[in-house]
């Protein structure tokens, strides 16, 4: 059984000030919903109020980076390097479409960031998708397949169970337009999974979490997580308000804990 894991992208929103207030909301709703694995992932400055806060009252939370640099150290302004986020938070998102677009994020970059993160045992929550156009021409399972292959170049069987895939079709994430359920299964159930399956076995293909990203909001997770092979959700708009984001990981017990 793979634990559903929800984890809320904050991207470049929240003050420390205002971090404060959204997690002092969310963590006692969140403390009281077994069985979902959540994360939360404000921006870098945010980390020590928000682990602190966690720390003393709700240890249920976990949390992540949004990002980090594959190298140890050195001249690398502005950059963050894995072994100054261990002592911060346990996850972190790598290859989020937003830094293959704007920030130039190559495949390269993107596998030699997840071997990075877990040298160092941080999870990576690895994200794949494909753009409208891709989408129209039919491109879509092709995309998908290889960035996945490239994200997980050279990795053992241990360190992929161990990590998180989110598929995050583009023309789906901050437009208020979900994939349809359907659609999400198709490509994580046929597509990744048995990608992942081809490379390392179908032990490894079991156990890996992959989550589905893109306008999830509480009135569409009920349907996205009855899908078999949907284990979860990397949310941004909506993990921005206490309501929506517990909203979301309410959905999710019920409908993948109670089977
Ligand atoms: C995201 O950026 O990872 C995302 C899924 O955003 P949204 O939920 O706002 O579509």
């Amino acid at each position: 059984m793979r634990v559903p894991i929800i984890a809320g992208n904050w991207k470049m929103n929240k003050t420390i000030a205002e971090a404060i207030e959204l997690v002092q909301a969310l963590k006692d709703p969140l403390a009281a919903i077994a069985g979902v694995e959540k994360v939360i992932c404000p921006p870098y400055v945010c980390l020590p109020a928000v682990r602190e806060i966690l720390e003393s009252s709700a240890p249920t939370i976990g949390l992540g980076a949004q990002n980090m640099y594959f190298e140890e150290k050195g001249a690398y302004t502005g950059e963050i390097a894995p072994s100054m986020l261990v002592s911060l938070c346990q996850y972190v998102i790598i290859g989020h479409s937003e830094r293959r677009a704007y920030f130039g994020e190559t495949d390269e970059a993107v596998n030699k960031k997840v071997k990075a993160a877990l040298v160092h045992r941080l999870t990576p929550i690895v994200c794949v998708g494909e753009t409208l156009e891709l989408r129209q021409a039919g491109k879509t399972d092709e995309w998908v397949k290889d960035q996945v292959l490239a994200a997980l170049d050279g990795l053992t069987g241990d360190q992929v169970s161990s990590l998180v895939v989110a598929y995050e079709p583009i023309w789906a994430i901050g437009t208020g337009v979900a994939a349809t359920a359907a659609d999400a299964q198709q490509v994580i159930g046929k597509v990744i999974r048995p990608t992942i399956e081809r490379l390392l076995g179908d032990k490894v293909a079991q156990q890996v979490r992959i989550q589905y990203g893109g306008s999830v909001k509480p009135s569409n997770t009920a349907e996205l997580m009855a899908m078999p092979d949907i284990d979860g959700g990397l949310v941004g708009g909506a993990s921005l308000k206490a309501e929506d984001f517990c909203g979301i990981v309410e959905e999710t017990q019920r409908v993948k804990c109670a089977r």
